[in-house]
């Protein structure tokens, strides 16, 4: 399982297979969990959504992003679809990296296209951004940005990953802030995170127990894992816990009929919706997750209307394949 995972991930990381990714649009079964490559069609998946009473956060997708021009670009995608959002007066907020606002590139550049984000979604309907989670290597600079912004704006969260030893820490420093809580989903080292599904579980569920009680903000609880959700549920109802200082969160074409259950029960929900060109890596890093999403590869491999779509290049045809073979190999030994 391990070696898979980290198989995946290294794809996830490849610059190569992103690019090639990039420039043929959404394949392997990468449609099923990305909206879609514009704005417009992201915008029908959201009514869509907000009809069965979801509301969205959408993740204008990219990665490697080295300049400054790329990184400015990036800022006006997510402008632009904060606008839209507004104007079709839709329940939707976005959810940024700031390593697209180029973190890496120029810490202080970041900060700025980050803040001119949150000016524009003041702009419209003073509209939520939420800052994700990345590899920990940027956590110290994602840190620095939220906690200067974080004084001048409302409409400002972030996320915790489980997975980090110190998580309860940095939790702690944001009690007043809208926080997602995940289990975290980059490969850290063991001296930085948890390694096991136990210890992750085990933490994710203490911060999602503190943060319950003890949050002056809204809280999102994203995972698919239906044992963290029941005891949510359970844990709620047991502490009285106000059904609106919190919502549950999920990706965007996975298990969607238990979100619609959730939903329907009466919880608030939100659906992350990836959307755009750079769908490589996010998928990448799905499949680490899971494996058995290869199930989603798979069936659009061996769906004949698809065939001429799978043609990106012998490198990654090569790199599927392996993937597909271990994916299989996995299966079976389930
Ligand atoms: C809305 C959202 C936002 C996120 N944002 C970030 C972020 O900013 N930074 C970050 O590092 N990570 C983020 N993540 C990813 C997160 O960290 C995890 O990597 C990811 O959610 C997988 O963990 P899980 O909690 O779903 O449970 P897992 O441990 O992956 O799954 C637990 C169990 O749930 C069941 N299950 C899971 N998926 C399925 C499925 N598709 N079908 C059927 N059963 C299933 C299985 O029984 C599985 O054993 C986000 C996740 C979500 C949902």
């Amino acid at each position: 399982m391990p070696v898979v995972k980290d198989i995946f991930i290294a794809l996830s990381n490849n610059k190569f297979m992103n690019e090639s990714a990039k420039r043929m649009g959404p394949a392997l079964g990468a449609n099923k969990v990305v909206a879609g490559v514009d704005i417009d069609s992201t915008i029908e998946t959201v009514e869509k959504l907000n009809m069965k009473g979801i509301s969205c956060t959408l993740d204008n997708l990219g990665e490697f992003v080295t300049s400054r021009q790329e990184a400015l670009e990036a800022q006006q995608n997510i402008v632009e679809i904060m606008r839209r959002n507004y104007n079709a007066n839709i329940d939707a907020h976005v959810s940024i990296k700031l390593t697209q606002l180029g973190l890496n590139i120029d810490r202080e550049f970041a900060y700025q296209n980050t803040r001119e984000i949150l000016l524009k979604a003041h702009e419209y309907g003073n509209t939520f951004v939420n800052i994700d989670a990345e590899k920990f290597e940027d956590l110290v600079g994602i840190t620095e940005i939220i906690d200067r912004l974080k004084g001048e704006f409302k409409n400002v969260g972030t996320v915790i990953q489980a997975y980090l030893y110190d998580s309860m820490n940095i939790m702690g420093k944001y009690s007043d802030v809208r926080l997602r809580l995940v289990k975290g989903a980059y490969k850290e080292a063991s001296h930085i995170a948890y390694q096991t599904k136990e210890e992750i579980d085990q933490n994710y569920i203490k911060l999602i127990e503190r943060r319950l009680l003890t949050a002056k903000a809204f809280t999102s609880i994203a995972t698919h894992d239906h044992n963290i959700i029941n005891h949510v549920k359970q844990f709620v109802k047991d502490n009285n816990i106000d059904r609106n200082s919190f919502e549950f969160q999920m990706l965007f074409g996975f298990r969607t009929d238990y979100a619609y259950q959730i939903a329907s029960e009466g919880y608030n929900f939100c659906m992350y919706v990836p959307f755009g060109q750079d769908w490589f890596g996010y998928f990448m890093r799905r499949l680490a997750e899971r494996p058995q999403n290869i199930n989603l590869m798979l069936l659009d491999i061996f769906n004949k209307k698809n065939k001429g779509k799978i043609t990106f290049g012998a490198t990654l045809l090569a790199g599927v394949s392996i993937l597909i073979v271990g994916g299989i190999s996995l299966l079976k030994k389930k």
